[in-house]
């Protein structure tokens, strides 16, 4: 039995009930049911069940494995102690209709990473409930038709997104019942200032933006844009996937965002793709606070508590309050590396960055860098040059890399840079890794047009039909001809 030293109930993942019991005596199955083949079984011997499971693990690869420079999705290195936190019996085993007095420790620490995440954006208050970053962007604009409603200001039925944008933005737009209106960036990659005044109107109800924008650059007349979009009457809201580029170094408040959303699962180290787990944190102003969904966790003079009358919270978000075990992990990490280690960060990622991209840009004048600015933590280039001349395509190059054992980066995305590679090494890795993967897509570029479009040799699967399983997806196993 796994008892608390605090309090007197027993932790719910307590199996003694389930082992104890003893076997029922069998009873005589009457002869017409009796078997008469022996039993059709493969005999596999250990051997052999290991040896099958072993090598399906090494057909994976992950940020244990080397370098995932998945641009957008920050795949850094997640340390082991998050794991080893995050899977302690205290915490994964608590149940979520536990009596309050039993969660203390849990609500504290919510509550503190709730702080810290304030401390960091510059925001005043936040919900840890989002169980993603487009979960989190539902939610902001859940909170944005709230405001406006309670100001009776129901017209505003516009949310502005620029070109640039995570195809998440727009979908939660049109999700929460705004119109999308999608504005193109200028030659610089940039918000296009004049065109957002001309666009802003008493029918705009928020502009969506990241900053550092998806091709990592960062948007410096953002306090001209906020002001055009407040003094529409109009809120800002922060898509803070980014916001590994800027941890430390500048807060989105102080920008003049109203809300924002962070991605623990990327910034803060938790492993993730393949949809899930994840946890999107939203932030926002105290203009905004009251709408907040409940629970609200709140410091009492007894300790910790959940808030549920608010009245004019938006209402439950999801089951529950979060997925803890993301919040666990971004709360230790977050602990570990303090102010100067999670600046630090930050730093590095925008050198790894920068390094990558003038090397490549040096060696390789194959790929090519739209837009000159500066850059923060990824940067997209572009392989037209290598489809004109040799017909060599983005995703060929990405197929080919894999041949080397690296993974690809993020590919046709932004899409308003033609044959896109985008590329976010993160603070992880090394030099000696960030100049393989240099080396790599050098060599890629000058090899046989035939050899590089036939890629990947080395993978249990080449090339698959992605536009069919877009188009005509197969959802359950029992529609597999
Ligand atoms: C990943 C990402 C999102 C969406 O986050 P999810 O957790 O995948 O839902 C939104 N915007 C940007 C810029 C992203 O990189």
């Amino acid at each position: 039995m796994f008892r608390s030293a605090r309090y007197e109930e027993p932790l719910l993942c307590d199996l003694s009930m389930v082992t104890s019991k003893k076997p029922q005596k069998v009873k005589e199955i009457p002869g017409s049911l009796m078997r008469t083949k022996s039993i059709s079984l493969p005999n596999i011997d250990e051997t052999q069940v290991v040896r099958h499971f072993h090598r399906l693990s090494q057909m994976n690869y992950g940020i244990d494995s080397g370098i995932y420079p998945l641009g957008s999705c920050t795949m850094k290195y997640n340390p082991k102690i998050n794991e080893a936190i995050a899977n302690w019996e205290r915490f994964s085993c608590l149940h979520p209709y536990q009596p309050i007095s039993t969660v203390q420790g849990t609500l504290q620490m919510m509550y503190e990473l709730e702080r810290y995440l304030a401390e960091i954006t510059g925001m005043d208050a936040f919900s840890l409930q989002p169980a993603a970053g487009a979960h989190g962007e539902f939610l902001g604009m859940l909170l944005t038709k709230a405001y406006h409603q309670q100001r009776n200001d129901n017209d505003r039925i516009d949310v502005i997104i620029p070109d640039t944008a995570h195809g998440t933005n727009p979908a939660s737009v049109a999700m929460a019942g705004f119109n999308v209106v999608e504005i193109p960036s200028t030659d610089q990659g940039m918000v296009d200032i004049d065109l957002l005044e001309r666009t802003v109107s008493d029918k705009t109800a928020c502009f969506m933006l990241t900053n550092p924008n998806t091709l990592g650059i960062f948007e410096s007349d953002i306090l001209k844009i906020a002001s055009i979009v407040h003094d529409a009457g109009a809120l800002l809201y922060y898509d803070g996937a980014n916001m590994n580029a800027i941890m430390g170094k500048a807060r989105p408040a102080d920008m003049g965002f109203d809300i924002v959303h962070l991605n623990l699962h990327k910034t803060f180290s938790t492993p993730h793709g393949g949809g899930g787990p994840g946890s999107g944190p939203v932030g926002v102003t105290k203009k905004l606070e009251p709408f907040l969904p409940v629970p609200r966790i709140i410091k009492t003079k007894d300790g910790f508590d959940l808030l549920y009358d608010i009245p004019q919270s938006i209402g439950k978000l999801r089951g529950f309050y979060g997925n803890i075990g993301v919040l666990l992990r971004a709360y230790v990490y977050i602990k570990l590396l303090g102010k100067e280690g999670l600046t630090e960060a930050s730093e590095i990622a925008v050198l790894n960055a920068n390094y990558m991209k003038e090397k490549i840009l040096k060696r390789c004048p194959d790929y090519e860098l739209p837009f000159k600015q500066l850059r923060k933590h990824e940067f997209v280039l572009s392989c037209e040059k290598l489809m004109k001349e040799k017909g060599i395509r983005a995703m060929d190059i990405a197929k080919h890399l894999l041949d080397y054992g690296l993974h690809p980066p993020t590919v046709y995305f932004p899409l308003i840079v033609k044959e896109a590679l985008m590329i976010e090494p993160t603070e992880s890795e090394s030099k000696t890794d960030l100049d393989r993967y240099i080396d790599a897509l050098c060599m890629i570029a000058n090899e046989p047009t035939e050899k590089v479009k036939k890629a990947p040799y080395t993978m249990p699967v080449s090339r698959v039909d992605e536009v069919g399983a877009t188009r005509s997806g197969i959802l359950t196993w029992k529609q597999i001809p």
